[in-house]
């Protein structure tokens, strides 16, 4: 990867955090060539602070870690988009993102991660593992039932009981999906060959 640390005479290569799997931007930071081998060597992200004048891996106090998924280099070799798993908040502040205001536009991407850590880790008191314990066809036959209630909802005009229909089928439709060994962004590949 041909980065060129030089474009801003202090070594330094702003670097943009993504979530890899809700596309939310997290925050930005900056690199020079010894963080950015230490974030390929380690797989987490090491940043070059401009305020503590040091490496630093964030994470180091918090352990809210950003593991490195995939690095792009942008068109002119000046600055990089990291996708990253981030363990927790990946702004000190609390917040899931340093913009706070982020909306996540990916927030069913966080709740397919969430299904499916119910199921992979078998958690027992979960909902989402009970139901898919009880096998595919019972699986299937609730998004069924729930497609039926928001079609009777789509006739009436309770705007509320629509929405809360429409949301019990889409979450059942995940967990549908997962049974039958798939994730929401296969469908999506479907779609966009269609397109
Ligand atoms: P951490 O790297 O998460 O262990 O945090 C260590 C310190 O780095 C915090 O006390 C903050 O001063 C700073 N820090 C952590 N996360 C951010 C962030 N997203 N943006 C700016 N500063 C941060
Ligand atoms: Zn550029
Ligand atoms: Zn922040
Ligand atoms: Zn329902």
């Amino acid at each position: 990867m041909n980065i060129n640390f030089n474009k801003n005479k202090d070594g330094l290569v702003p670097i943009i955090i993504q979530n890899n799997n809700t596309l939310q931007v997290l925050m930005l930071g900056y690199m020079n060539e010894e963080a950015f081998i230490k974030t390929k060597k380690e797989g987490k992200v090491t940043f070059y602070s401009r305020s503590k004048n040091r490496l630093w891996t964030k994470g180091e106090t918090s352990g809210n870690y950003l593991f490195v998924k995939d690095i792009l280099l942008d068109c002119d070799n000046d600055t990089l988009l990291i996708k990253a798993d981030p363990v927790g908040p990946t702004c000190h502040k609390g917040f899931t993102s340093c913009f706070a205001e982020e909306t996540s536009k990916g927030f069913l991407y966080s709740l397919e991660s969430t299904i499916h850590n119910r199921i992979d880790n078998n958690i027992e008191d979960s909902y989402t593992n009970k139901l898919f314990k009880r096998g595919i066809n019972k699986v299937a036959q609730k998004v069924g039932e729930e497609a039926i209630e928001l079609v009777i909802e789509a006739k009436d005009d309770n705007e509320e009981l629509f929405k809360n229909e429409a949301a019990d089928l889409l979450y059942h439709y995940i967990i549908l999906l997962k049974a039958k060994g798939y994730k929401i962004e296969d469908i999506e590949n479907v779609l966009k060959r269609r397109n």
